[in-house]
């Protein structure tokens, strides 16, 4: 299996993070990316740098006008009389305002509601070419599946499964694991399924596919109930084409038993949909060493969730989303690749 990793991966680091009322650390830090290509190199696989996304797959995903407020947003923003050094919106559409003819302004402050769904995906300098070569990664890891490799990782950071196909949030800015589900149907695959393992709800990859009959997507995550995305991710979103979506949520502390069986569940549904290519969205914050914890899995979980994954025996791209116990990462990612090899 090969990895796809980029020197720009690095290069977005957001100061802004909200959280209880209060700007702390955001969690999302420069040094996931390091930490992946550490377990990477310790599981012994060949590092790749990937070549440059093509515009048209990434619009294939995302909205052109949304694309351009990521690439050049940043500098109306920052001809803002006093600005601050991030976009961070501050007022948003409502549903009653949608309701009645809502419309996205030309000005920078209403491209920042209306694009971006939370405080959580603060745009600075690095933060296109981060997302970009992200997006770069999941790109030439499912050419190289659809090339025929049996499998590919794809390191992504920042994650990207919270962004829709013209909104931001959670820390996404560019769906990579939509991105490599779409090059796995126009590479041949008339059937593919997208099977979300992190922690949280993966909703903008529910919301990019849920009128398409030709991708399931299915994610084991947090009950959004208590956890976020907060509003979307309860198991009676069976998407726009009935049964095309499975959301599969689990209550707070849920450990391996749980959690592993709800995997399995994904994967008997990817089964019977006869997908013939996977997308595993791969996320480490379901671990019990995650800093905002919401389950409890163990390392051994992990290495069953790769064991399931590749039990599927479906060319397969592996990419990662969330995971903020940057020392645990290497180790994480070591234990589910061990997983999905031996399986
Ligand atoms: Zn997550």
């Amino acid at each position: 299996m090969r990895v796809f990793h980029h020197p720009d991966l690095s290069l977005h680091d957001p100061q802004f993070f909200l959280m209880r009322g209060r700007i702390v650390p955001c969690f999302e830090t420069p040094a996931r990316a390091a930490a992946l290509l550490e377990g990477a190199r310790t599981s012994g696989l060949e590092i790749v740098t990937p070549d440059t996304v093509a515009p048209a797959r990434l619009g294939s995903i995302h909205d052109e006008e949304y694309l351009r407020f990521l690439r050049e947003g940043l500098r109306d923003w920052s001809a803002q009389p006093n600005a601050g050094p991030e976009i961070v919106p501050n007022m948003h559409p409502t549903p009653e305002m949608i309701a009645q003819g809502a419309m996205r302004g030309a000005g920078i402050v209403s491209r920042a509601g209306w694009y971006m769904a939370d405080t959580a995906c603060a745009i600075g300098e690095g933060t296109w070419a981060s997302s970009l070569a992200a997006a770069c990664c999941a790109d030439a890891a499912s050419r190289d599946v659809v090339s025929g490799a049996r499998a590919a990782y794809a390191a992504c950071r920042p994650p990207g499964h919270h962004a829709y196909a013209a909104r931001a949030g959670g820390h996404c800015f560019l769906n990579n694991s939509a991105l490599a589900a779409a090059n796995l149907r126009a590479g041949g695959a008339a059937r593919v399924a997208v099977l979300d393992i992190d922690s949280h709800h993966g909703n903008g990859t529910q919301g990019i596919f849920w009128d398409d009959a030709s991708v399931l997507t299915v994610s084991v995550h947090g009950d959004p109930n208590h956890y976020y995305p907060w509003f979307v991710g309860h198991a009676h979103e069976t998407g726009g084409v009935e049964g095309s979506n499975l959301n599969l949520p689990l209550p707070r502390h849920a450990g391996d038993g749980p959690w592993i069986e709800a995997v399995t569940k994904g994967a008997e549904a990817v089964r019977r949909f006869g997908a013939e290519a996977l997308v595993l969205a791969l996320g480490f914050d379901a671990s019990k060493d995650e800093p905002l914890g919401f389950l409890d899995v163990s390392d051994d979980a992990f290495a069953r969730a790769g064991a399931i994954a590749a039990s599927l025996s479906l060319p397969t791209v592996i990419v990662q989303e969330g995971g903020y116990a940057v020392a645990s990462l290497p180790r994480l990612l070591g234990r589910f690749l061990a997983g999905f090899s031996a399986g």
